[in-house]
């Protein structure tokens, strides 16, 4: 016969469990998702990708919820295709042809490349499309 401190205990656990494994699977389904959208944007995905992975370690589901507020709050200053250089020429992303000044890439400063099948900028060094 379990005493109500132990029924009360055993419901705690559960409770503890729960919150873990479904903090787990948010930071699998979410780490990914900020990961792609920081990148789209030209922020520092790992830096997000570390401190979402900290966050849930130490405060389970409370901590990954927080951090993914921030990261929406701070992302509204950073929409996609953000940074971009004047290389990028008139009429924004993907100029037709071949553009004569090379763009800079934004995060590290080196000329990029044109790709024209690809329509987009890819920096050598960070070896990333712009
Ligand atoms: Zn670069």
């Amino acid at each position: 016969m379990d005493t109500a401190f132990q029924v009360l205990a055993a419901g705690l656990l559960a409770w503890l469990a729960f919150l873990c494994v479904a903090a787990i699977v948010a930071l699998i389904l979410g780490g990914v998702w900020m990961y792609r959208d920081a990148e789209s944007r030209g922020m520092d995905a790992v830096v997000w990708l570390i401190l979402l992975i900290l966050a849930t370690l130490f405060g389970t589901l409370i901590g990954f919820v927080i951090v993914l507020v921030v990261y929406l709050v701070v992302r509204e200053n950073h929409p996609v295709g953000a940074g971009m250089p004047f290389g990028y020429g008139p009429g924004g992303y993907g100029p037709a042809g071949y553009p004569s000044v090379p763009a800079a890439c934004p995060m590290c400063g080196n000329p990029m490349t044109w790709y024209p099948q690809y329509a987009r900028w890819y920096c050598p060094t960070c070896a990333q499309y712009r």
